[in-house]
């Protein structure tokens, strides 16, 4: 059997095994018997260690000029892109989402490294007039000090550098711990920065089990913030944990994303976004479309351009250039999503498309699905599939597929298609979820603008562009007399 190379902990500066010596494996879910690489099972003396490294280095970290610590991101931005093609092949490999896919991720990583330097040099204050006119009244911005950082394993580069950046450039300092499934891609991204000479302790990642790395993290004293992305089962409970600790938290966490087709849409754009927004990455996006609303002037002929669109799609391995789709993550998300097909044709739902595993493929394939007639009530139609699953749903009229669109727990984003500056007004107003998008697809997230979700979407906060600052950041008011 082929050696496999055994990615280590980052410590202080130093790559460093577990102090147990264990370590777990990462599989390619396109070709199961392929082994991508081992990463550390870690224990709580690891986690220690490293929150200690990133304590200490808060002192000299945060006293760097800005465009100092941004130097530091930028000459990461630059090794990442040389890297490029390498990373992004290990994504693929690693959790299947296709080349293309991975390699517009990576670049978007090296986006938001630029980006984010850019932040060390402009305003983190403002200046208040006092009611006392001998007086200086200010705000400023200091860093939280050591973030915990938790990342899920469908966007394994764009998000934990979401993250990252933000924190490093306001002064903070990191322990990753990314998620399990993507260990290996989370390895050479951190690599990128070790190669940086970013000072030791400033960034630092242990790899291992979730609940355990997690818990140690919220109980840790060193460390003040923790950011996560990814279900809210472990949001919820990170957030119960991160009160009981006094620590500052932030959730992303999941969507039910619709897109409503209004009877003027433009139902070939309607159709393209829709199989773009869904099916894209499996549908293992937190912004995936998911239920699809259309009105009945035009249900039956958009159902008959999605079908012949969706028929069209290539499944198979993400590094092969024909394929279209990759397969699921893991056997446990494939055996998820197809529970959920399960309790959708049971509950009552008309499957129109797919549906199956793809048995002659040696990875976790499943075709494109798509249900007809679904019901409000039910499961299909209520909870996160996280798969290529997409539920039509019709409706008399704009004011009823509204209310179906935010007749849900979640509220990350939502879409619509319809030329009616009225409907669009509408859309915009009504709809509660922290991204709408008129005539565009609901995956679509620019770094250099807020991204949250409504409801139970997140913890109410929001990552990316200049609101980053509100988490990685506390204001201090200034009151100064001579
Ligand atoms: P997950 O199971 O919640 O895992 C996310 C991260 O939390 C992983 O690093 C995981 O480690 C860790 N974890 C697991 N149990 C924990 C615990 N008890 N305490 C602390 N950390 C723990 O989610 P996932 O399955 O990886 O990701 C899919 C979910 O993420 C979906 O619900 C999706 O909607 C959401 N998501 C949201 C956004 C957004 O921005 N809103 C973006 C992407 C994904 P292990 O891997 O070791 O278990
Ligand atoms: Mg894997």
């Amino acid at each position: 059997m082929k050696s496999i190379h055994t990615y280590l902990n980052f410590i202080d500066g130093e790559w460093k095994e577990s102090k147990n010596g264990e370590t777990s494996t990462s599989y390619n879910p396109s070709n199961i018997s392929e082994a991508i690489g081992s990463y550390q099972m870690s224990t709580k003396e690891d986690l220690d260690q490293a929150a200690c490294a990133a304590k200490k280095a808060t002192k000299s970290w945060r006293k760097l000029p800005g465009n100092v610590r941004g130097d530091y991101l930028l000459k990461v931005a630059s090794i990442l892109e040389e890297r490029l093609d390498d990373i992004a092949s290990t994504m693929t490999k690693e959790m299947g989402k296709t080349f293309f896919e991975a390699k517009g991720e990576t670049a978007r990583g090296v986006a938001i490294l630029r980006y984010y330097a850019g932040e060390g040099l402009r305003s983190i204050g403002d200046v208040i007039p006092s009611t006392d006119n001998e007086a200086l009244m200010y705000t400023t911005r200091v860093p939280l000090g050591v973030v915990g950082v938790i990342t899920p394993w469908n966007f394994p580069v764009a998000i934990p550098l979401w993250k990252i950046a933000p924190a490093l450039i306001y002064g903070n300092t990191v322990v990753i711990k990314p998620a399990s499934e993507t260990a290996v891609t989370c390895a050479k991204i951190i690599q990128c920065f070790c190669d940086a000479d970013v000072p030791n302790g400033v960034i630092n990642m242990v790899t291992g089990s979730g609940s355990l790395i997690g818990t140690e993290m919220l109980n840790h004293p060193d460390i003040n913030g923790i950011t996560f992305t990814g279900s809210n089962k472990v949001g919820k409970e990170i957030a119960r944990k991160a009160v009981e600790n006094g620590k500052k938290y932030q959730l992303e966490m999941g969507g039910k994303n619709p897109v409503i087709v209004a009877s003027d849409a433009d139902l070939n754009l309607a159709v393209e976004a829709t199989i773009s927004g869904g099916l894209r990455s499996a549908g293992q996006k937190c912004t995936a479309t998911s239920r699809v609303i259309v009105h009945t002037d035009v249900y039956d002929e958009f159902k008959e351009k999605l079908i012949n669109k969706v028929s069209e799609i290539k499944v198979g391995d993400g590094l092969e250039s024909s394929t279209w789709m990759g397969p699921l993550v893991s056997k446990s998300q494939l055996d998820t999503v197809l529970s959920y097909i399960d309790i959708g044709k049971n509950e009552g739902a008309t499957l129109l498309y797919g549906g199956q595993r793809i048995e002659d493929k040696n990875g976790y394939f499943i075709e494109p699905t798509v249900f007809d007639n679904v019901k409000p009530d039910m499961t299909i139609a209520k909870e996160e599939i996280f798969g290529p699953v997409l539920a039509l749903m019709r409706v008399d009229s704009l004011e009823e597929g509204l209310e179906l669109a935010n007749d849900t727990e979640y509220g990350l984003s939502a879409s619509i298609f319809t030329k009616n500056i009225g409907n669009i007004l509408l859309f915009i107003d009504e709809m509660e979820a922290g991204l709408v998008r008129v005539n565009a697809e609901s995956a679509g997230v620019e770094l250099q603008a807020p991204f949250g979700g409504m409801k139970q979407s997140s913890s109410h906060s929001r990552e990316q562009g200049r609101a980053a600052i509100e988490f990685y950041t506390s204001i201090k008011t200034i009151f100064v007399k001579s």
